[in-house]
């Protein structure tokens, strides 16, 4: 990490005045003002950059214009205006809205498996996989796919990943789908539907990890909260958990909880975005 100090300026946090300095962090930038020591982050550079500049002590200015030339010709990052703003702000509500729906989901699938775990019909549990793995294959096309072909627009090579985990996920799902309308309609054995479904297990937890990791490359735009990487590490235990035959009901669980703590952390970076984002 290295940080450079930019001159001085009017803070827009408190409005005392102070030293704007950039930290550069895994690829990112991000504005700080030190009072001393005392320090206010700002937001990440490109979001934030008009806003920075018309603080600075106009001598200032210029030294952070040359900066950023420096760093655009290095890193290929570039001032982004409110246009690519929105369009960060509709890939994130996007993500954040498929999510939403696997909780929605899950906790369906929660419910339903306790009952049929206390009662004696198990085919519910089965009838709500097919229907649940069917949602969630739409689900893929409404909103994560518009999510990260939105995110795309802004990169496409950071957020290509995402679209990748996107489609496999949806070819996952669509083995299940069969795995279990086969076995419903006896075209398979169970040994060849649980081996079918431990097999689109794996692809599921490789996807969500794409799918994740394309997520956490928002950090250069969005500061992301500690929840959110909890969140993920719980959902990708409670995908990992279902590959285990006996304790699949501690993994939609898993998953509700995870899923929660990312729909919640996803929606504080839209709105921080759309703050520093209006001028
Ligand atoms: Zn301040």
């Amino acid at each position: 990490m290295s940080s450079r100090s930019v001159g001085y300026g009017i803070c827009p946090r408190c409005g005392n005045r102070g030293v704007l300095i950039i930290k550069e962090l895994n690829g990112g930038y991000y504005a700080y003002y030190r009072h001393g020591r005392t320090w206010h982050y700002i937001g990440p550079l490109p979001v934030v950059y008009e806003q920075v500049i018309n603080s600075l002590d106009s001598e200032y200015r210029e030294s952070l214009r040359r900066a950023i030339t420096q760093v655009s010709a290095f890193h290929g990052i570039i001032t982004i205006n409110k246009h690519v703003v929105s369009k960060l702000i509709n890939g994130i509500i996007n993500i954040r809205n498929g999510i939403l729906w696997f909780v929605i989901l899950n906790a369906l699938f929660y419910i339903t498996a306790i009952i049929s775990i206390h009662s004696e019909i198990i085919s519910i549990a089965d009838i709500v996989k097919v229907i649940n793995a069917l949602v969630s294959l739409t689900l893929t096309y409404a909103f994560l796919l518009n999510g990260f072909n939105t995110l795309s627009d802004v990169d496409n090579v950071k957020y290509g990943i995402g679209l990748g985990g996107t489609y496999l996920r949806m070819i996952g799902l669509s083995i299940v789908i069969v795995a279990n309308v086969g076995y419903a309609l006896s075209i398979f054995t169970l040994i060849t539907a649980t081996l079918l479904t431990i097999i689109t297990g794996a692809i599921i937890i490789v996807s969500w990890v794409l799918i994740y990791m394309a997520i956490l490359r928002l950090a250069k735009y969005v500061d992301l909260g500690k929840a959110l990487k909890v969140g993920m590490l719980l959902t990708l235990m409670g995908y990992s958990l279902d590959l285990v035959p006996g304790i699949n009901i501690l993994s939609p669980l898993l998953q509700m909880i995870g899923e929660i703590l990312m729909v919640i952390e996803l929606g504080t970076a839209a709105v921080k975005l759309r703050n520093v984002g209006i001028h």
